[in-house]
């Protein structure tokens, strides 16, 4: 419909690329009527979303689609499994999950031998919560995915809740905290944590004791299931046909399921056509690695509760060189902050800096002409190889003379040494850069403090050897 099509053309200017196609690609026009848009959304959560968040840009689109007096109205897709759920609860069977456990005995794959517990264990650990949860950029979407799911676990769009991302991002953290969230908002509410390492064991365990039905049954009666890495389940099909039916038990009576993973549903390679197309049910969030700022905030909460002061300097220079793992930031604080109370040494940059070769290795603090080009094209967003070329691009023209000035001014090497080292300029080019540089830094004060924070930048950088 061109009214909606032009509304979208003015968000997408908007907003980026990844929540344009959560929230907006999703959602149908449905009907204009004088000047009432109709659009269709998947369900309320969502529209409470738009609303909330995205209401202005929504509007602007609106009158430029429609003029002043435009107006907007949403169609909620009924849910469908709330039907499901409405005719299941005629037996009562599902909800009284707790004592089902004990008067049928069915085994509890959880429970010790010996410790006698009734009550499902849900093998969450406390500390994980969502107030230590740091958010950022990086993380904002599942965050606020994995709160609306602990609001209201099972009724909601998001089911499953899946979440991924690289090693060290906070996959983990969130799925737990979820869960305890979950429990301490819902204290009737069975959560069960599990790996899918454990998960694949206790199926293999039960398969060989003939004790699959009770394992089936076990997870079928929980309310909030968390599967951690579930592409561990990949190459396993008989693993995976049992998870199958658990899922779909759970999904169809309103249970929730909350799944990570290290990549997206598509590309678990190993894993079976119908789990994915099932795993894709619900809604998909990625966890990024942090900007530097959201490592900031990070490393001053976890140094929080021990009461040791880092100076800021050394924070910094930390989250400047710990790039792609918040498991590594922690790594390198707490290791920080061992040396330091085992030597009695003060913390400063040069233990830092010991401490951090240990995590990221083939580091040395010699400022090269490749380290400074590197860390200006990625400042730039300007592939590498370009600054060594002949284009004449206006930001790459800026990035190369850039990269030809702060390594005139941070290394020893001559303007014939810099020319050649990037890309075989002659030492007159550089020259002219380094002039142009000059210029523009006297002219204009925001080029002049991006060249003042790239320096500070490279200067705390250790670079590649
Ligand atoms: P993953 O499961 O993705 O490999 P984890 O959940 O184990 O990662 O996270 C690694 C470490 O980083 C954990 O100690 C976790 O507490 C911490 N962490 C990750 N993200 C955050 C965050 N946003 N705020 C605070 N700590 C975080
Ligand atoms: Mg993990």
């Amino acid at each position: 419909m061109e009214v909606w099509t032009i509304c979208l053309r003015h968000i997408a200017t908007k907003i980026n690329p990844r929540s344009y196609k959560t929230w907006f690609e999703p959602i149908k026009p449905i009907k204009l009527s004088k000047n009432v848009l109709t659009i269709q959304v998947p369900n309320k959560f969502f529209y409470e979303w738009l609303e909330e968040h995205y209401i202005t840009i929504i509007r602007e689109g609106m009158r430029i689609a429609l003029g002043p007096g435009g107006q907007l109205e949403y169609q909620i897709v009924v849910d469908d499994y709330k039907k499901v759920r409405a005719s299941e609860s005629l037996d009562k069977k599902a909800n009284d999950s707790v004592i089902d456990i004990a008067s049928k005995k069915i085994k509890n794959p959880f429970v010790i031998p010996g410790l006698k517990r009734q009550l499902v264990d849900p093998q969450l650990k406390p500390s994980y919560t969502f107030d230590n949860f740091i958010e950022g950029n990086c993380n904002r979407l599942a965050r606020s995915a994995g709160l609306a799911v602990a609001k209201k676990p099972g009724g909601n769009a998001f089911n499953p809740l899946f979440i991924f991302g690289d090693v060290g991002l906070g996959k983990t953290h969130l799925a737990q905290a979820i869960g305890n969230e979950i429990i301490s908002r819902h204290d009737d509410k069975n959560v069960i944590f599990v790996s899918s390492e454990k998960l694949t064991n206790q199926i293999v365990h039960a398969l060989r004791n003939n004790s699959i039905d009770e394992l089936v049954n076990f997870y079928q009666m929980i309310d909030v299931l968390i599967v951690d890495d579930i592409q561990f389940l990949a190459n396993r099909p008989k693993t995976q046909e049992i998870f199958f039916h658990i899922f779909n038990h759970l999904h169809q009576i309103g249970k929730q399921i909350i799944l990570t993973s290290d990549c997206p549903p598509k590309s678990l390679n190993g894993m079976q056509e119908r789990l994915i197309s099932r795993f894709k049910w619900g809604i998909s969030a990625d966890l990024l690695a942090p900007d530097f700022e959201t490592k900031m905030a990070i490393a001053r909460a976890k140094i929080k509760d021990d009461a040791i002061e880092l100076p800021d300097d050394v924070l910094e220079f930390i989250c400047y060189n710990i790039k792609n793992s918040i498991r590594e930031l922690e790594g390198v604080l707490i290791t920080l902050i061992a040396q330091s109370a085992l030597n009695n040494k003060e913390i400063d940059i040069p233990l830092t800096k010991e401490v951090i070769k240990h995590f990221i290795t083939h580091m040395s603090d010699e400022v090269t002409v490749e380290s400074i080009s590197r860390l200006v094209a990625e400042h730039f967003n300007v592939p590498l190889e370009k600054l060594h070329s002949k284009t004449r691009k206006r930001s790459i023209v800026i990035a190369r003379q850039l990269s030809m000035y702060l390594a005139k001014q941070m290394t020893n090497k001559s303007l014939k040494q810099i020319g050649n080292n990037l890309g075989g300029k002659d030492h007159t080019t550089v020259l002219y850069a380094c002039r142009s540089v000059q210029n523009l830094m006297d002219t204009d004060q925001i080029f002049k403090d991006t060249v003042f924070s790239l320096e500070k930048k490279i200067r705390m950088s250790l670079h590649a050897g």
